[in-house]
This record gives C-alpha cells, structure tokens and sequence, in this order.
C-alpha cells in the first residue's frame, strides 16, 4: 500500500482520477455507438433477424458502457474524494493544535501558579533549588541563594 493510503490495487490518485475519467470516457463512446447503432436505418427493415442481431450487439456495447461508465465514476470518486477528506484533515489540525496548546497553557497555568500571587506576576526559577520566586525577588524564597 501507498504511503497515503489513498491508493487501490497501488495505484495513486492521480492514477485513479485518470483512469477514471478514461474509462468514463470509453463508456459514453461505447453508449454513443449503441445508440447510433441502434438509430441508424435499416438497410433492409424486413429482415428481422439481422435487425435483431444489430439490436442485441448494440444492447451489449451499451451494457459495456455502462460497466465502463461505473468503473470510471467509482475510479473517479475514489481518486477526486480522498483530497478532499485529506484537505479537511490538514485544515483541521492546526486548530487541534491550538486547543491542546491552550489546554496545555491552561494546566501549566493551574498548576505552575501560585493562588496567593497574581497570575500575570513573571516567575523566576531559582537556579540552586528551582523554586518559582518572582521576578522582583532578590532571594530565593526557598534556600535564601540570590537569583
Ligand atoms: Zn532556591
């Protein structure tokens, strides 16, 4: 399987999207000859049996388009869906990165900060002990070393 994993039978999808429409494109020829066929005058109206023939090849070239045509839609479908889901997922994840940023800023918010003190005092860690003393402290609050 293809590293995507927008692939079939490991065909990618501009492989897909291609084949798709190339197949499409064989059904409608195929369905446009059956239906000339079948409109084309007779050369002979009384001869039915030749009639008959002509009608029943031209059912089955028209039973082959429409095979055609379904392979090329479901080949289509295949290759021009998956970029979309995959452009919905990349557009997606950055917001998911900023909630879980947020939710992380949150926690470190919860539980990094003093209740006594106010939350937007800028906190100093001290480099002997790593207690969170504030900016404007001279001493460490914990061990007494200077910061
Ligand atoms: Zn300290």
């Amino acid at each position: 399987m293809s590293r995507d994993g927008g692939s079939l039978f490991g065909l990618d999808r501009g492989s897909l999207t291609a084949i798709g429409a190339i197949l499409m494109v064989i059904g409608i020829i195929l369905f446009l000859v059956s239906a000339t066929t079948m409109m084309a005058p007779s050369s002979n109206p009384f001869d039915f049996a030749a009639n008959q023939a002509r009608m029943d090849s031209s059912f089955v070239t028209a039973f082959i388009g429409i095979i055609f045509l379904a392979l090329g839609f479901g080949a289509l479908r295949l290759g021009l869906i998956r970029p979309v889901t995959t452009y919905v997922a990349s557009e997606a994840s950055p917001a998911i990165e900023r909630v879980s940023e947020a939710a992380a800023g949150g926690l470190k918010k919860g539980f990094g900060a003093n209740p006594l003190k106010s939350e937007s005092l800028v906190k100093v860690k001290c480099r002997n002990c790593g207690y969170l003393e504030s900016e404007d402290a001279i001493y460490c609050g914990k061990c007494g070393k200077p910061l």
